[in-house]
């Protein structure tokens, strides 16, 4: 099963793509997190990437394709994976259509996380992350504060805040979201595989509730 997450930056993809690889078993894969392991090993491919992701911009296609596919070649991805982060151009999601279809495999649902641009800016700027590669966990230090301050309640590991979860950078990055999301929105409805999940800060829809109704999904179709 592939699921491919959508949605603008910080509208939960990480969180809702982390609990349904847990609930389903096959493993979670974030382009995001990806680039990021690249830019820790301070290379010369690590530098390039770093370059585009504080500006905000997109690692260019060629290169995010070449990575994403490295990945998916991987044995753990043979029931599937969770997507998230990529696609995000059409052209990506083209050619990921292509690399699955030569395996036999296909997209079973897209699912697009929207929420209103301002308060993705107020989610983002507050959020906290646990660096620890077996725990993920993301934290908000209005809505969800760690138990110790800086702390990972789960794994104990210092939290880091991401060097583009900053004000400038986060709107640089929903300016290039919104410019190239539409065509992408636009491909899985064609497909008949989109399924949208409208959010907002007030809104009590969970975590639990989003992956529930997911699996929901789906089981139908
Ligand atoms: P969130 O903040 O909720 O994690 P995000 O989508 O902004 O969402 P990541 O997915 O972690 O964050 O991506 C961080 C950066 O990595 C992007 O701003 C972009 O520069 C680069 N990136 C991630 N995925 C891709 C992709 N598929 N193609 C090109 N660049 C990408
Ligand atoms: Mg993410």
């Amino acid at each position: 099963m592939y699921i491919v997450m959508l949605g603008a930056p910080g509208t939960g993809k990480g969180t809702v793509g982390g609990l349904l690889s847990k609930e389903l078993n096959i493993p979670h894969i974030s382009s995001g997190e990806i680039f990021r392991n690249y830019i820790k090993k301070h290379n010369k491919l690590g530098k390039e990437i770093e370059s585009y992701i504080t500006e905000g911009k997109l690692v260019p296609d060629e290169l995010a394709i070449q990575l994403i596919e490295k990945r998916l070649e991987e044995p753990d991805t043979k029931n599937g994976a969770i997507l998230d982060g990529f696609p995000r151009t059409e052209n990506q999601a083209i050619v990921l259509n292509k690399f699955l279809e030569e395996k036999g495999k296909r997209i079973n649902i897209a699912v697009d996380l929207s929420l209103p641009d301002k308060e993705i800016i107020d989610r983002i700027v507050k959020r906290r992350t646990c660096p620890n590669t077996e725990c993920r966990e993301i934290y908000n230090i209005d809505f969800k504060p760690p138990k110790v301050d800086g702390i990972c309640d789960k794994c104990g590991t210092k939290l880091i805040q991401r060097i583009d979860d900053n004000e400038e950078t986060v709107k640089q990055r929903l300016e290039t979201y919104h410019t190239i999301s539409e065509g992408l929105i636009k491909y899985y409805k064609k497909q008949d595989i989109l399924y949208t999940v409208k959010l907002n800060n007030k809104s009590d829809l969970t975590t639990l509730d989003i992956v529930e109704d997911i699996k929901e999904y789906l089981n139908k179709n």
